[in-house]
Order: structure tokens, then sequence, then C-alpha cells
């Protein structure tokens, strides 16, 4: 949203629909210009744990169901190189790189903001490791790698591994490269590397650039056999994770962060843990917690039939720490509050349940509109009335104010639908 003026009943407000370089009247959402597009994107949609092209669908079950194209990663629109791929390949004849943002002016005569939440950063919590620990994870992120349309396509493979394998196939395009220099070098000279090397180690090579370069791309070559090597070996013992631990309250409840409780993040705790069970009867899960809040109807008997039947341990403290062993497995420190001990263990992978927090735009909207934002910057509402900002017309519901589940942000944009319909419909009769 760019501008808003006006009053309830009669406001004018100014969108941007940004430019996505396909007409979206043309597009029939096939994908042949993404199959076919040669530049590759960290995908922000799978938490940046996988990637994809630079035309692309933000999520598969968008709707509409139609290509965008990333201006700034894309080689034509914003790297000033010739491309081109996708517009020969679109056989609908798409895509549009003259495309530009459109403003559009509506006259609304009320307005319902649903701008959502932000998941909290964890890497501002030096003593839990994410940004250091690679099988550290968001439960966004836990999220994705569950998901059959995931970059793991629903499999657990941990973050460690993921990173192994990109490593290994870099290293491998690497050692090809290498072998044909060597290889050529061999040809070109009638001798092995090996003479070569051995007379460059001892001081005994003569004095010829050619030869010296010959010797150092085989030194290469050698520890690079020598690196890929122990990566087959590492890539040979590694498992996908089935010893899960989550992680509660992570930037809730904690006075340094967040004073507040995020309301959701017991309950998908419990719903992960009980759909990595569904894949693979073999993870256990074990939950820390202060309280585990299964606060609403069939809430506590979901959390007990997790325990029975998904192997759930749920455990009475809070993590201290997150430290990591040789071989990459994350080791959770805390207080088993029922011995009264410091203890720790060892998991695959340990799922951090990250709190809501305002989404980063909130402040520049409610500024906007001229609306009040709490102390913890969510948007302010009545709470007599709970859909009320505090300007009249504009109402607010879902995260937008404040941390809640699907089903109650479903159930407050109904609400705030009807509270939006009592202000237009009565105009609407007086205009017909
Ligand atoms: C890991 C995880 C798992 C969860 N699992 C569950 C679950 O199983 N069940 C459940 O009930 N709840 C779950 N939740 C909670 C659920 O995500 C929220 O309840 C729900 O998304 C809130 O919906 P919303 O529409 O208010 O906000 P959002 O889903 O955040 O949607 C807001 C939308 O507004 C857009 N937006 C933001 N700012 C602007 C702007 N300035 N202009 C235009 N658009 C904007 C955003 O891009 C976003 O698309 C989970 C949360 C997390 C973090
Ligand atoms: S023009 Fe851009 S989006 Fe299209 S194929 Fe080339 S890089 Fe991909
Ligand atoms: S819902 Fe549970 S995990 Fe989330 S902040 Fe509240 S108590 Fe902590």
């Amino acid at each position: 949203m760019e501008q808003v003026s006006g009053e309830v009943g009669a406001f004018q407000v100014a969108v941007r629909k940004k430019a996505r370089y396909v007409n979206e009247n043309l597009c029939t959402g096939c994908g042949a210009c993404a199959e076919k597009c040669p530049t590759m994107v960290v995908d922000v949609f799978n938490a940046g744990l996988g990637n994809r092209k630079a035309i692309y669908k933000y999520f598969p079950q968008g709707i509409p169901s139609v290509f965008t194209i990333d201006a700034a990663a894309c080689r034509q629109l914003g790297q000033g190189k010739k491309c081109g791929v996708c517009a020969k390949v679109c056989q609908a004849k798409a895509v549009d790189y003259d495309q530009k943002d459109t403003l559009i002016q509506l006259e609304v005569g009320a307005v319902v903001i649903a701008t959502g939440y932000e998941v909290f950063d964890p890497s501002v919590i030096p003593e839990y490791g994410y940004d250091r620990i690679p099988n550290v994870v968001t439960a966004l992120e836990f999220e994705r790698l569950l998901s059959a349309s995931g970059p793991t396509a629903g499999h657990l493979d941990r973050p460690s591994e993921l990173a192994l394998v990109k490593e290994m196939e870099e290293a491998e395009k690497e050692h090809k490269k290498l072998q044909r220099q060597v290889s050529q070098l061999e040809e070109k000279h009638g001798k092995p590397s090996s003479e070569i090397v051995a007379a460059f180690q001892s001081g005994t090579l003569p004095d010829d650039a050619d030869l010296r370069n010959w010797a150092l791309l085989a030194q290469d070559l050698a520890s690079l056999e020598a690196r890929l090597d122990s990566m087959n070996r590492r890539k040979a013992t590694a498992s996908v994770a089935r010893k899960l631990a989550f992680i509660q309250c992570v930037g809730s409840r904690d006075f340094r962060f967040n004073p507040f409780c995020s309301s959701y993040c017991c309950m998908h705790s419990v719903k992960e843990a009980m759909i990595a069970h569904e894949h693979d009867n073999g993870v256990h899960s074990s939950i820390f917690c202060m309280d585990l809040r299964a606060v609403g109807r069939g809430f506590e008997e979901y959390k007990l039939r997790g325990g029975k039947q998904a192997n759930i341990r749920y455990i009475r403290g809070r993590v201290a720490e997150i430290t990591q062993d040789e071989a990459l497995n994350p080791v959770v420190w805390y207080e088993s509050t029922q011995n009264r001990q410091v203890v720790h263990e060892t998991f695959d992978l340990v799922i951090l349940a990250t709190a809501c927090v305002p989404s980063p735009g909130a402040a520049e909207l409610a500024r906007q509109f001229q609306v009040e934002l709490d102390r913890n910057g969510f948007f302010k509402t009545d709470p007599l009335a709970p859909l009320n900002t505090s300007r009249p017309g504009v109402f607010v519901c879902g995260c937008a104010q404040g941390p809640m589940d699907i089903p109650e942000s479903v159930a407050q944009a109904s609400s705030a639908a009807a509270r939006a319909a009592e202000i237009v419909a009565p105009a609407r009769q007086a205009v017909g």
C-alpha cells in the first residue's frame, strides 16, 4: 500500500501492483519457462534450504497459478546479460520483459489489515548456536524439511548432510577439471605426474614454468582426492534424523526479547513431532518446555496422544545451551527439574520453536493509516471490540493483532469482513 486518505465509508487507497514480467491472463502455469531457465536462486519459500529458478512460482499451491520473474536475479532484467530463454520457450507468449509496476486507486468504505507476523531470528540467542551449528533449525525450516513438496521431498535429511552433498557436487566438478588438465600435461610430456611431484618436492625440478604449474596442479588433484575420500566416508555413515529435540519459547516468554507467549508454538511442535513419526516410525522426539500450553478444544488430548502413539517425551526445563559433537550432532544441556541435576543429551536434529514477532512493515503501515501499535509492535485493538484499531473503519485480524493459530485467524478474518460489510452494505443500499 502506497497511500491512504479519506475517512470511514470513503477511503482512497493507492496500491502498488508489482510487475511480475509474466502476463497472468496468458500464463497457463505449465512451468516450461522454469525448466529451461539457467539461473538458480536460493529459495526463500523453502527457508533457504533449496534452490529455485529466476522464473518461479512462490509456492506450489499459490493462486493464481502463474509464474513471476525475480528481476534482481534474472540475467536479462537484473544482470545486464543476454538471455530471453523463458520468452522463447513459452508457447502462451506470456513473458513480458517490459511490464511495469502499476498504481491502482481504490475507493473503499473500510479496510482490514491482515499483514500477519514474522518469525523471530534465533541467531540473537548465542547459547542456542543457530548460526553456528548446522543441525539446529527453526520450526519453519523443519516444516519445509517435512513437506513432500519441500527441498528433501519430506525425508529428514540433516542440513549438515545436505551441505555435504552440495560440497561433494562442487568438489567432483573441480576434480573432473583438474584431472583433465593433469592428463593433458602427462600426455604432452609423456611422463606420470608422480615423477614431476617428486622432483618438485625434492627441489630437483628444472626451472620451467610449465613443469612447475604441472606439479602444483598434480598436488592440488591429490589433496582434492583425499578430501573427496573423507567426504565419501562421512556420506557412507550419514543417516536421516531420527532423534529430535524441540526447544520451546525461543524468543518468547523471555524478557531479553519478547515477554509474551507466542500461543501457537507448543502445538506446532507436537504436530511436527507427530508428522515426523508418521513419516518414519523410528523417530523419537523430546519436547523441552517450561510448560506445554495445550489451550484449545482437544489440544490436551492431542498432546497425550503424541506421548502414547508417536514416541514423544515431554521434558520440563528451559534449555541452557546447545553445543555440537565431532559428528556434528547437537548436544542439548538442560536442568532436569525432576532430578535437580544439570544433564546433557545428544540428538540428530534440534528444532527451535521461535517466537511470533510483528511483521517488518507493521510500523510503516501503522504510520500510513495513523493507527496505534501496542507495546509489542502489533496493531492495537479495543479490548471491548477486538477487531477495531484506533481509527474508525480500519480493522485488523490474525497475527497482525498478536500471536494466534490458523483457526483463530480465520475466525477473526470472517468477523473483520462482517464488520467491514456493516459499513459498506448500508452505503451500497443507499446508492442502489
Ligand atoms: C513453524 C510454524 C508452524 C505453524 N503451524 C501451525 C499449525 O499447524 N496450525 C495452526 O493453526 N497454526 C500454525 N502456525 C501459526 C500460523 O502460521 C498463523 O496462525 C497464521 O499464519 C496467521 O495467519 P495470518 O493470515 O494472520 O498471517 P500470515 O500467515 O503471516 O499472512 C500475512 C500475509 O500478509 C503479507 N504481508 C505482510 N505485510 C504486508 C504488506 N505490508 N503488504 C502486503 N502484504 C503483506 C505476508 O506476506 C503474508 O502473506 C504455525 C506457525 C509457525 C511459525
Ligand atoms: S530471462 Fe531471466 S527468467 Fe528468463 S530464462 Fe533467462 S534468466 Fe531465467
Ligand atoms: S506457545 Fe508454548 S512454546 Fe510458544 S511461547 Fe507459549 S509456552 Fe512458549
